[in-house]
């Protein structure tokens, strides 16, 4: 049985990993965000599929490095072992060129999708067993592989992500965690309505004339990259809808 951590599991891709784990036997989820409502509502509907699943929800805002810190610390005994970190919350804010840039968008940018990266990893960590389980799954983007226009803070995260994945796999060589990234092109959850600061209709306007990914196509291939025997790790995957160039 693997205890899995996810962050960010309020919404999009989180909520997908937990749904499509909460399927399999083999795995038992903690669950946080934020909003800690949508986690105790998602938990629920989760237990009446899968009765037998347990499941742990908390708040967090991983931007807070102190309570990631105390947080972390203070797991009830039955949950303070983790085999399994998908460092998934993060956010897009803004779609400006860098001289029309909101330097609140950028810091909101940074101390997610980095420092709360950062914090979790660094604080989660000596939490996680050395053993042929273990494992980090970092949410990278096409935007850590390439720049967009108007991309500039959003893609400097992801790349630092990237990165972060990288040098991850060489700290963790040591201790048996095996790390990965996966790194999705478009995929349809709240990412667009928080890019656009609730603005419904810019927001659905990005995914016209193309399929967007689910969040379900994102875990499912998590949940592959988690299934392959101690021996093999997928470094980063690279995941886009067929039609977006
Ligand atoms: P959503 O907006 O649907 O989900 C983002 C999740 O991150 C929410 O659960 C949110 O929870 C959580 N989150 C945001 N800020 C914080 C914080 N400070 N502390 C804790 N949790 C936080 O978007 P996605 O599911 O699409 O995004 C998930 C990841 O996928 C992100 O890292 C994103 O950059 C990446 N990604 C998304 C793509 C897309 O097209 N959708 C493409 C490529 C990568 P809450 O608000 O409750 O805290």
């Amino acid at each position: 049985m693997r205890t899995v951590l996810i962050t960010g599991a309020s919404s999009g891709i989180g909520q997908a990993c937990a749904t499509v784990l909460a399927a399999d036997s083999n795995y038992r989820l903690l669950l946080c965000a934020r909003r800690l409502q949508r986690l105790e509502e998602l938990k629920e509907s989760l237990l009446e599929q899968h009765p037998s699943c347990e499941i742990f929800c908390f708040e967090l805002d991983v931007r807070d490095r102190a309570s990631v810190e105390q947080t972390f610390a203070n797991l009830p005994d039955d949950w303070n072992n983790i085999d399994v970190l998908i460092n998934n919350a993060g956010l897009s804010q803004g779609l400006n060129a860098i001289q029309e840039g909101d330097t609140g968008d950028w810091d909101r940018m940074i101390d997610t999708n980095v420092k709360g990266l950062l914090y979790v990893t660094k604080y989660a960590e000596p939490l996680m067993r050395s053993s042929e389980n273990a494992h980090i799954v970092n949410i990278g983007s096409i935007a850590g592989k390439e720049v967009y226009p108007n991309g500039n803070v959003y893609c400097a995260t992801k790349h630092a992500v990237d990165a972060l994945t990288k040098a991850m796999r060489i700290d963790l060589l040591e201790k048996g965690i095996r790390v990965s990234s996966i790194d999705p092109g478009m995929v349809e959850t709240e990412f667009s309505e928080v890019r656009f600061k609730g603005d419904k209709e810019l927001a659905k306007n990005v995914y016209k004339g193309l399929t967007p990914l689910s969040g379900t196509d994102i875990a499912e291939i998590i949940a592959f990259i988690l299934s392959r025997p101690a021996h093999v790790n997928i470094n980063d995957l690279l995941v886009m809808p067929t039609a977006q160039a």
